[in-house]
């Protein structure tokens, strides 16, 4: 049986978004740069850029964090896509846009760095809570 490829659940988990929230889906960019920003921020998994909204520029690190964590920062930066470039705007676009996530900060979440091969911790890391019927859905 051929293993999914390591980042086939990040763009799953994507799609399940957007199809919940009835948007059409921005593309996915394992980037370079990100990756390489994350070796020094422990906390850098993803990016959009304002002048292409409809990409979603991510770390190899976001396909290793927590499923409940990697849903609250791709709803955050769909917060990016379809609200606001400004960090607090975003937010406030998920809380208003898919109050049923549960939208919300964890103080320390750990992961397995791909690149580091070692565990790491990122500060305030966008989750969503226990109940969101997406994170329950985990197997489909
Ligand atoms: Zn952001």
């Amino acid at each position: 049986m051929n293993a999914a490829h390591p980042t086939t659940h990040v763009v799953r988990d994507l799609r399940k978004l957007c199809r919940f929230l009835g948007l059409k889906e921005p593309d996915i960019s394992w980037s370079v740069e990100v990756n390489r920003r994350s070796l020094e921020d422990s906390r850098a998994f993803c990016e959009v850029h304002s002048n292409n909204r409809m990409v979603i520029h991510c770390s190899h690190g976001l396909a290793r964090l927590p499923r409940k964590n990697r849903l609250g920062v791709l709803l955050h930066e769909l917060g990016h896509v379809y609200g606001s470039i400004d960090e607090v705007e975003a937010d406030t676009w998920v809380v208003t846009n898919c109050p049923e996530a549960g939208f919300k900060y964890i103080p320390r979440v750990s992961y397995l760095h791909p690149s580091l091969n070692r565990k790491v911790t990122a500060r305030n890391v966008q989750s969503v809570a226990d109940g969101f019927p997406l994170f329950l859905d985990a197997r489909t």
